[in-house]
């Protein structure tokens, strides 16, 4: 029978799920498979007794009220709750429905704080290349995916790109961690100067890379030092957790681990755990007060944002990851699932780099270990891997190099924090068999 669903990929259409267990999800006909390429979503995995409860509660209570009227207990005590937990001056919670959206929102914010204290010439953001922040326009625009941005280029807003700090490719042969930081740092600024720092509004980065590259965190001190040129031109840093946060590289915001903290910071994914969908953008007190004792009114607002039954799920969600102590399980079992992938594949003629931090893993292909040659776009590596993989039930998250030919092939793993290690070791002989099949 046809189905009158419009898939992703119109030309291999998924079979269905029909059923969500721990680290499983099982098709129709019985086949499972180990979850760990969702994007980064299900930190929790699936049936998570507590969230399921917490939803189902909330739908007994009210489903929705429009926060145009209303605020909500669900909506409140999850703000209480992240900005407790949250680094640095982040202190407001403005909820949304995913990740593009609460990209979206840190942009407008950026704008709009700049409008609210007498400074309308700041408009222009500051990005890295490889780099995806979702795919709305302005969220797209400011991503640095070539191969994302290529055919909606022309209805794109102009945002300036910058290299990443991806170490693996971006250090150069013999130069230190410090030197590559200072190269850095120097593009960066040489970019505001270019464009007149007093014009700029914001800088945008992921803290650790994850669909573009696979898992590529900074080195050194570059985010402090990065904080340090925003601070210097009265620049916005919007940092982009939307996939590295909820606990994913091991602390509950990845950002905890450079001792920087942003301006502006958005999370989603994990915030809902998969169980409704949920984003948010946080910012400081100093940027939501610029509108309190201005204008007074975000002037961006989506129907859902703030759902109830959305932060339901994600307060339990926050509960199950903090006070349950899930979160505490992700650095070492994040340790034993590199290691499994690197007694697998560390010495595997294509495999160039075996990387990430907790459960935010990554593996990089070449065609050529030495010279880190990526496979060539048209082979289409990823693709093969990911059917591969998925044939042999599991799921993992693959993607091309960027049309640039600035990176190769990678596969990204994103497992459930409650993955144990037997499930770990599976998933990693999975992957070894997928690789080697699809070369
Ligand atoms: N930002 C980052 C870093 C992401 O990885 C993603 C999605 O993969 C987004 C933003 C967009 O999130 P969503 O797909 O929920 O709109």
């Amino acid at each position: 029978m046809t189905s009158h669903v419009f898939p992703r990929n119109s030309k291999a259409p998924p079979p269905q799920v029909i059923r969500g267990e721990g680290v499983y999800l099982f098709d129709k006909d019985g086949k499972s498979y180990l979850n760990f390429g969702d994007a980064a979503v299900s930190c929790l995995g699936h049936g998570d007794a507590r969230v399921t409860a917490a939803v189902k509660a909330q739908m007994d209570e009210v489903a929705f009220a429009h926060t145009g009227f209303f605020t909500s207990d669900p909506a409140e005590r999850l703000a209480d709750k992240l900005v407790s937990l949250a680094p640095g001056d982040l202190d407001r919670v403005y909820f949304v429905s995913g990740g593009s959206e609460a990209m979206e929102a840190a942009i407008k914010l950026a704008r709009q704080y700049y409008l609210e204290t007498g400074e309308p010439q700041r408009h222009k953001i500051v990005a890295r290349r490889q780099s995806y922040h979702g795919n709305t326009l302005g969220a797209l625009a400011t991503g640095g995916n070539a191969w994302r941005r290529a055919q909606f280029a022309p209805i794109l807003i102009d945002v300036s790109h910058v290299s990443p700090c991806y170490a693996y490719r971006g250090l150069s042969e013999g130069e230190t961690d410090e030197a590559y930081v200072d190269r850095l740092i120097d593009e960066l600024e040489a970019e505001f100067q270019s464009l007149g720092p007093e014009t700029v509004m914001a800088f945008v980065a992921e803290p650790v890379v994850g669909a573009t590259l696979g898992a590529v965190g900074p080195v050194g001190d570059y985010f402090a030092r990065v904080r340090e040129v925003c601070d210097r031109h009265g620049i916005l840093l919007i940092l982009d957790e939307v996939m590295c946060g909820m606990g994913r590289t091991g602390t509950l915001f990845a950002c905890e681990q450079f001792g920087v903290s942003p301006d502006i910071c958005a999370i989603a994914k994990g915030l809902g755990g998969g169980y409704q969908p949920i984003g948010a953008t946080l910012c400081t007190k100093a940027i939501h007060d610029a509108i309190l004792n201005g204008s007074g009114f975000f002037q961006h607002g989506h129907t859902y944002l703030g759902h109830p039954v959305a932060c339901a799920a994600g307060l339990a969600v926050l509960e199950r990851l903090v006070d349950d102590e899930v979160l505490a399980r992700v650095t070492p079992s994040g340790t034993h699932f590199r290691q499994a992938l690197r007694d697998r594949l560390g010495q595997h003629p294509h495999v160039g780099d075996i990387r990430g931090s907790g459960l935010f893993c990554g593996v990089e292909l070449v065609a050529d270990r030495e010279t880190k040659a990526p496979w060539s776009p048209e082979a289409r590596l990823h693709a093969r891997i990911k059917a591969a993989a998925f044939s042999d039930g599991l799921i993992c998250y693959p993607m091309g190099g960027t049309i640039d030919g600035k990176n190769g092939d990678h596969v990204l793993l994103a497992p459930p924090f409650i993955a144990d290690h037997t499930q770990l070791d599976e998933a990693a002989d999975i992957l070894a068999g997928a690789i080697d099949r699809s070369i």
